[in-house]
C-alpha cells in the first residue's frame, strides 16, 4: 500500500528500499484540488533528511545488482510496469486531474504516454550501447561502452506529473541507474501511483526510491548527497540554476530542463485557420503550463487583422471548468500561487500599456483557480508579458513588417525551447529552420509536444544543452568507457 491512514487523514507514504513507509518526521502537507477550492486530494510527507539519507544508501546498495543485469532483462520490469500502469489509466489520472487541474481527458492522454515511455525503453535494453573503433594497431581490438552513473537524483514539475518522472526514470533505470526521485510537492501523490506500478512490477529493492517534501530541503540536499551521482531535474530556471552550482561544486553530472518564452510565427502567406487553431492549442492547451506553450505570436502586418480576429472567434468558444466535466477545454491554474502569478503578469501587461483584447479576468471565482484565456495585442518585445515565462493561459500578439524581423523577433528572449513557424513557403521554412535558435523548431504545427521517440530539450536558458526522451537520453545517464584489448 501507498498510503496509510492517520486521523482519518489518507498519507502518500515514501518509498524507500522496496517499502512504503512513513517518514520519520511525522509531518504531513496536503494536495489540494485546484478545481474545487476547499477539496482535499490527500496529504503527502514532508520528509526528513534521514529519509532522504536511507532513499540514496539502498539506491546505492541496489545498484550494483541491477547494473549487472542484462538489458533486456531490466526491460522486462519496464514492460510490467507499463502494463499495469495501463490497466490503471483512469486511476491515475484522476488524481492527476484532481491534483492539478488538468482536464480528466489531457491526464488519460499523458497517462497512457507514461506506458509508451516504459515500452519504448525497454526496447532501448536491447539495442547497441558501444562501437567498434579500427585501431591503428590491426592486432588490437577497440571499442565503447556505456557504463550507469550510479545512482540519480529525480527532480520533476508538476505539470507532467507522470510523463516526466517517467521520461527520466525509464532511462535512468534500462541503463542500469538506480534512482531517488523527489516529485513536485503539488503532484506528489499522482507520481507515487505511477512508482507503485514499477513497485508491483517487482522491481528489486532499493532500485527505485521516492520521497516526499520540501524542493528547498530535500531537492538541495539532494544534489549535495556524497550517495547521489548524477541530478536530473526539470522545473524553473532560478531552482535549476542553483541546483547547477551545486552540482558543479560537487563534480557530478546534470541535466536541468527549463523554461520557455515560446514563439509561433504567422506569416503572410499561412493558413491561417490552422495557424489560429495551433496558436490556442499550443497556447492554452493545459492551461498554458507547459513549458512548450505558445506564449508571443509575432504576425506579419499583410494578415494581421484576419489573423487577429480569426483567433478571438476561437477563444470565444473555449469553455473554462473543472477537467472532469464534459465540455471543459481548459482547467484551472493548478494553485493559488499559480493563479496569483498569471494575474500579476496580466496587470503587468496592462501597466505597462499592452491592450488586452480578450480575457484578462479571474472565472468561477468561489470555485476554484480559474482565469480566463487572455490575449493581448500593441505590446511591444521589450515588456514583461514578452520577456517573462508566465506559464499561464496568456497570449502576446506581436505585429512585424518582414520575415526577417519576425525571426529576429523570435530570436530575441533568453529562452530557446521550442519555436513554431506557420507558412506556405519553401524559403521561410529553411530560414527558419537555419536561424531559429530552439531545439524544437516546428513548422506548421503547434510549438507544444514533441513525440517521445524524438530528443527533447532547449538551446540558451532553457535547459542545459543536453537532450531527454528517445535514443538521445542515453547521452545523459551512461557514461562512455573505450576500451582497448591486445
Ligand atoms: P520549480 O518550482 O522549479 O519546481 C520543480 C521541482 O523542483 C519540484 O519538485 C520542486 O519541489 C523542486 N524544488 C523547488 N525548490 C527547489 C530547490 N531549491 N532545490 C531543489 N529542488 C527544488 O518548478 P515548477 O513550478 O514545479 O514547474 C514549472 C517550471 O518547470 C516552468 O518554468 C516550466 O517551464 C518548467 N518545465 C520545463 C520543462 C522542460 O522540459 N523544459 C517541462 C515542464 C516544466 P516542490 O514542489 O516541493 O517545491
Amino acid at each position: 500500500m501507498n498510503t496509510m491512514t492517520e486521523s482519518k487523514k489518507t498519507v502518500t507514504l515514501n518509498y524507500i528500499n522496496g517499502e512504503w513507509v512513513a517518514s520519520d518526521s511525522e509531518q504531513t502537507a496536503v494536495s489540494k484540488n485546484p478545481a474545487k477550492i476547499g477539496e482535499d486530494v490527500g496529504y503527502y510527507q514532508i520528509s526528513s533528511s534521514n529519509d532522504f539519507d536511507q532513499a540514496a544508501i539502498s539506491a546505492r546498495k541496489a545498484q550494483k545488482a541491477w547494473g549487472k543485469l542484462a538489458g533486456s532483462v531490466r526491460g522486462d520490469y519496464l514492460l510490467k510496469a507499463a502494463a499495469i500502469l495501463e490497466e490503471r489509466i483512469e486511476d491515475v489520472a484522476t488524481a492527476m486531474t484532481q491534483e492539478m487541474g488538468k482536464t480528466f481527458a489531457e491526464a488519460k492522454g499523458e497517462t497512457a504516454r507514461g506506458v509508451a515511455i516504459l515500452r519504448y525503453y525497454a526496447g532501448e535494453g536491447m539495442r547497441a550501447i558501444g562501437d567498434v573503433i579500427p585501431s591503428s594497431d590491426s592486432d588490437a581490438l577497440m571499442f565503447t561502452t556505456r557504463v550507469p552513473l550510479g545512482v540519480v537524483g529525480v527532480i520533476t514539475p508538476w505539470n507532467f506529473p507522470v510523463a516526466i518522472p517517467l521520461w527520466k526514470m525509464a532511462p535512468a533505470l534500462i541503463y542500469g541507474n538506480a534512482v531517488v526521485v523527489k516529485p513536485a510537492s503539488d503532484t506528489a501523490i499522482t507520481c507515487s501511483k505511477v512508482i507503485n506500478c514499477l513497485h508491483d512490477a517487482g522491481i528489486p529493492a532499493g532500485v527505485v526510491n521516492m520521497v516526499t517534501g520540501s524542493g528547498a530541503k530535500i531537492g538541495m540536499e539532494m544534489v549535495n548527497h556524497p550517495e547521489i551521482d548524477a541530478i536530473t531535474f526539470t522545473g524553473s530556471n532560478t531552482v535549476g540554476k542553483q541546483l547547477a552550482h551545486a552540482a558543479v561544486d560537487r563534480g557530478i553530472k546534470y541535466q536541468l530542463e527549463m523554461g520557455g518564452k515560446n514563439p509561433v510565427i504567422v506569416a503572410n502567406d499561412a493558413d491561417l485557420d490552422l495557424a489560429a487553431d495551433a496558436t490556442i492549442s499550443g497556447g492554452l492547451k493545459s492551461t498554458g503550463q507547459k513549458c512548450t506553450a505558445t506564449s508571443r505570436v509575432i504576425v506579419h502586418k499583410d494578415v494581421y487583422e484576419e489573423f487577429k480576429e480569426k483567433l478571438l472567434t476561437k477563444m470565444k468558444t473555449i469553455t473554462v471548468g473543472d477537467g472532469f466535466e464534459t465540455g471543459t477545454w481548459m482547467g484551472p491554474c493548478a494553485s493559488e500561487g499559480q493563479l496569483e502569478t498569471v494575474l500579476s503578469y496580466i496587470e503587468k501587461g496592462k501597466q505597462e500599456g499592452a491592450k488586452l483584447l480578450y480575457g484578462g479576468n479571474q472565472v468561477l471565482k468561489d470555485q476554484g483557480y480559474y482565469v480566463e484565456p487572455t490575449v493581448f495585442e500593441n505590446a511591444t518585445p521589450s515588456m514583461t508579458i514578452a520577456r517573462e515565462e508566465i506559464f499561464g493561459p496568456v497570449l502576446v500578439l506581436l505585429k512585424v513588417e518582414t520575415m526577417e524581423e519576425a525571426l529576429e523577433m523570435a530570436n530575441d528572449s533568453e529562452y530557446g525551447l521550442s519555436a513554431s513557424i506557420f507558412t506556405t513557403n519553401i524559403g521561410n521554412m529553411l530560414s527558419f529552420i537555419n536561424e531559429m535558435d530552439a531545439g524544437l523548431v516546428r513548422i506548421n504545427a503547434e510549438s507544444a509536444g514533441v513525440e517521445l521517440q524524438a530528443p527533447f530539450g532547449g538551446m540558451k536558458q532553457s535547459s542545459s544543452h543536453s537532450r531527454e526522451q528517445g535514443r538521445a537520453a542515453i547521452e545523459f545517464f551512461t557514461s562512455i568507457k573505450t576500451v582497448f584489448v591486445k
